[in-house]
């Protein structure tokens, strides 16, 4: 799965909603996230992203680790 960090917090330009062929990002409070299980892992969203907020899952740099949890906790309250 990709995953949304934290430079995409306040930004939410929402490129890469347009860009998702499955339509896995959604907007919670100030960030977006990627649902997990719903990511075809094509890599469209990461480069159109202004903030370079996206990552693939083992590449996100460690000091953003904590959002590859808030990405699977913020579906578990659906
Ligand atoms: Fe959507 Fe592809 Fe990005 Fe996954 S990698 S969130 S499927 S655009």
């Amino acid at each position: 799965t990709y995953v949304v960090a934290e430079p995409c917090i306040d930004v939410l330009d929402k490129a890469c909603i347009e860009e998702c062929p499955v339509d896995c990002l959604y907007e919670g409070g100030r960030m977006l996230y990627i649902h997990p299980d719903e990511c075809v892992d094509c890599g469209a969203c990461e480069p159109v992203c202004p903030v370079e907020a996206i990552f693939y899952v083992d590449d996100l740099p460690d000091q953003w680790s904590v959002y590859v949890t808030a990405n699977v906790e913020f579906f578990e309250e659906f």
